[in-house]
């Protein structure tokens, strides 16, 4: 239901509660965040408000300066913390918005090779498919091509992938995303407002794009694969 992400230069935990409580007006039912945390995949999650996943994190603190984060609304898989995002498959992990609809055909061929889901998300399909192409050789960044190649419904995706401290991808098909440019660091949103009090410098993703991130660059293609220019523009909201 809410995504945000973020390269920062600080502890990026605190930011991404932050920014997923700007977006809880949309209604959600759990919540979490995943980091690289000394350069590996870790993630917090909680079912119910998002007060308690930040006295999760209080307990047990998750650093990192690579993050995503989500509110859930489900559609597939009741409010549990195991069907909370972020997904995680070995090397990447993932949130979203929105359905895949065709996750059931997606996940019988994953069991095919061995891979089989912990939740019963829709969403889980996505990290399994990607932690799939990388096992076959590809880089994050055309693994996740591959996958969202592969795709049907509406939907907004970060994904975040072990070791890679510079890097988040993000797609946007049916559900709106935001990039934030930062000083040395860059965000993506399901909303600009998620981003508010990080910047008002945004670049809106287009209907079929898919964004590849870093703390310095941001480079977009369309639908058709094509390198794609989308304006920056400076949006004011009430931080
Ligand atoms: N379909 C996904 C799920 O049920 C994402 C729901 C959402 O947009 O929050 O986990």
């Amino acid at each position: 239901c809410g995504i945000v992400g973020i390269l920062g230069t600080h502890e990026v935990a605190p930011s991404l509660v932050e920014a997923l409580r700007r977006l809880e007006y949309r209604g959600y039912d759990s919540a979490g965040i995943a980091t690289l945390n000394d350069g590996h995949l870790d993630r917090r999650r909680a079912v119910g408000k998002l007060v308690n996943l930040s006295d999760l994190l209080v307990h047990d603190p998750l650093p990192g300066k690579a993050g995503i984060g989500h509110t859930r609304w489900a559609t597939h898989g009741a409010p549990t913390v195991t069907n909370a995002h972020p997904h995680k498959a070995g090397p990447v992990a993932v949130v979203h918005n929105g359905i895949i609809e065709n996750f059931r055909a997606l996940r019988e061929e994953l069991a095919a090779h061995g891979l089989r889901p912990e939740s019963e998300t829709d969403t889980e399909t996505v990290a399994l498919l990607t932690q799939h192409h990388m096992a076959q050789g590809l880089s994050p960044v055309a693994a996740a091509d591959r996958t969202l190649a592969r795709l049907e419904g509406a939907f907004a995706l970060v994904f975040l992938f072990d070791g890679e401290e510079d890097l988040l991808v993000a797609a946007r098909k049916g559900s709106p995303l935001a990039i934030g440019h930062g000083k040395g660091e860059m965000y993506v949103g399901s909303d600009a407002i998620a981003l508010a009090s990080l910047t008002g410098q945004i670049t809106y993703l287009e209907e079929g794009d898919r964004a590849v991130l870093t703390r310095s660059s941001l480079t977009i293609q369309d639908a058709a694969g094509a390198p794609a220019l989308r304006e920056m523009r400076e949006v004011r909201l009430d931080a």
